[in-house]
């Protein structure tokens, strides 16, 4: 596509629907620079739940929908592997230790998260970020961004050693999440990485080294730096993974909606300070996954894992299809009657490909003054729901209006299938519109398809019709039902008792 079209989004910051990209984003200029996005990653205390996969999902979807549409994307997505979670799970009882030891020791625990996130996007179909920065690996530039932060007179030291981030001197402190700072209390500061509106306050950039929490020494990447020895706050961390991979200004930053306070806040504040210019151009949250109307969470203990629904015996693309089938600023309710719908819909999806597959073997191929669609109204029908599609993407991403255009091409190539006369190359453009269409959806159709189960009645059906026709000694048609089986993966053979078959 030369000319990608824009969409319209809705925009955290600015509550409302903007253009996407914005017309100050070098993608708009440059077709070779892609969209710059970021994403909050997992924090890697523990094996994330199918909440979490939800804000991954929906942020994968962002990502093929822009890139269906024509434009290049640049993903960045952060592993929090310190913060004051994974600190607790890798040394509960805090006692004290040699700085070195207490990193391996984080890093032995993350470790195997690490792994199983990697493992879980895989067979959620997920596709891979450009970059997976570990907040570990990137202190050098969060040592760096305080430095900034101190020059600029936005950050202060407290009595501890910590240094902290003075929200009332940042104009701009609230506006993401609609905080009124006059009921904020001055002066208060919060050491912890979570806390709600009602507890805003100073926050902090840097901790100064505890007991029994692996530290980082600044001067090690900065030999000027005023910071002791310690490790960053949550926040900071995103702020500087960002910059590191995406620059100054990014295109596009999301997360869940629980991002939004004080994650997300903290982050605008801290990268505007320092950068003096806008940090990010567009804000996207999804809405929340609940169970019994609360949001799963690991302190709800209302979760599953994906491990969870596998074991009982449920599929990753069917719980993928069904976290993506609600709009994603819409709170979605998990019930496994939501899981088995979607696996309904999975199925009617594969065998209508696998229909497709079938038919297009065995089709008439159109004389070659006919060649082209048109034959039965399939091509129009086509380019229709081509659009339809593209157009739903572009408005806000609507997932419903995508998923029916989808469900129209099932159903109406289904019936015209069933009148018969539909011809090859109609049959071929209809796969590759499904196809294209899971190009966004991620459903790994085209993979599955092949390998799909065989109705035994079907074989049957062309096993009686091709004896009929040879009884009628018409081998034509005979060899013409022998190689539409093949096609489908049926190997016949013909035996004194009559013919046998098997699927390859
Ligand atoms: P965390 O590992 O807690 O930082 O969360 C990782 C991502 O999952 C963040 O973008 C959260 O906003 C998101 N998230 C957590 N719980 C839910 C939920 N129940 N529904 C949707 N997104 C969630
Ligand atoms: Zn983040």
């Amino acid at each position: 596509m030369s000319n990608p079209e824009t969409l319209s989004l809705y925009d955290t910051l600015t509550r409302s629907y903007k253009e996407f990209p914005p017309q100050d984003s070098p993608a708009r200029t440059n077709p070779d620079e892609p969209i710059s996005y970021y994403t909050c990653g997992p924090t890697v205390y523990d094996s994330a739940h199918i909440g979490n996969f939800r804000a991954y999902i929906f942020e994968d979807q962002v990502v093929r929908a822009l890139e269906y549409l024509g434009w290049k994307v640049k993903q960045v997505m952060n592993i929090t592997d310190v913060d004051d979670k994974t600190i607790k799970g890798a040394n509960p009882t805090g006692a004290d230790n040699e700085p070195r030891i207490l990193r391996e020791r984080l890093d032995a625990y993350t470790a195997p998260y690490i792994e199983a996130f990697f493992a879980d996007i895989d067979k959620l179909n997920i596709r891979r970020a450009a970059v997976y920065p570990r907040a570990t690996r990137t202190i050098g530039a969060m040592v760096l961004l305080v430095g900034r932060l101190i020059e600029k007179g936005f950050a202060y030291r407290g009595e501890d050693g910590s240094w902290y981030f003075p929200i009332r001197q940042f104009p701009g402190y609230g506006w993401l999440s609609g905080l009124d700072l006059e009921q904020v209390s001055v002066g208060a500061r919060v050491d912890s990485d979570e806390y709600d509106k009602l507890d805003a306050r100073d926050f902090v950039l840097w901790k100064t080294r505890r007991p029994g929490e692996p530290s980082w020494d600044p001067t090690e990447y900065d030999a000027a730096s005023p910071l002791p020895p310690g490790r960053p706050g949550w926040h900071l961390e995103c702020s500087a993974m960002s910059g590191r991979h995406l620059g100054e200004t990014l295109d596009m930053h999301s997360g869940g909606h629980d991002n939004i306070f004080p994650h997300h806040e903290n982050e605008i504040a801290q990268s505007e300070a320092a950068n003096g210019t806008t940090f990010v151009r567009h804000w996207l949250h999804c809405g929340y996954l609940l169970v019994e109307n609360q949001k799963m969470s690991k302190s709800l203990g209302n979760f599953f894992t994906l491990q969870n629904l596998l074991d009982r015996g449920h599929e990753a693309l069917a719980v993928r299809l069904l976290l993506l089938s609600t709009h994603y600023r819409k709170p979605l309710n998990f019930t496994f009657d939501g899981l088995r719908g979607a696996e309904a819909n999975l199925k009617r999806l594969r065998e209508f490909l696998r229909r497709l597959e079938r038919e297009e073997a065995s089709a008439p191929v159109a004389p070659d003054e006919e060649l082209g669609l048109g034959g039965t109204g399939a091509g129009p029908l086509l380019s229709k729901l081509k659009d339809d599609f593209a157009a739903a993407l572009r408005d806000d991403l609507n997932i419903s209006k995508a998923l029916a255009a989808v469900f129209e091409l099932v159903g109406t190539l289904n019936r015209l299938l069933d009148g018969g006369g539909v011809r090859r190359e109609e049959i071929a453009a209809a796969r590759k519109t499904l196809l294209g269409f899971d190009e966004v959806l991620g459903l790994r159709l085209g993979e599955n398809a092949g390998k799909a189960t065989i109705e035994p009645a079907w074989v049957e059906e062309r096993l009686a019709a091709r004896q009929q026709a040879r009884r009628e000694r018409d081998f034509a048609r005979a060899d013409a039902l022998r190689d539409e089986l093949a096609a489908a993966g049926v190997v016949v053979e013909d035996t004194p008792e009559g013919p046998r078959w098997h699927v390859e």
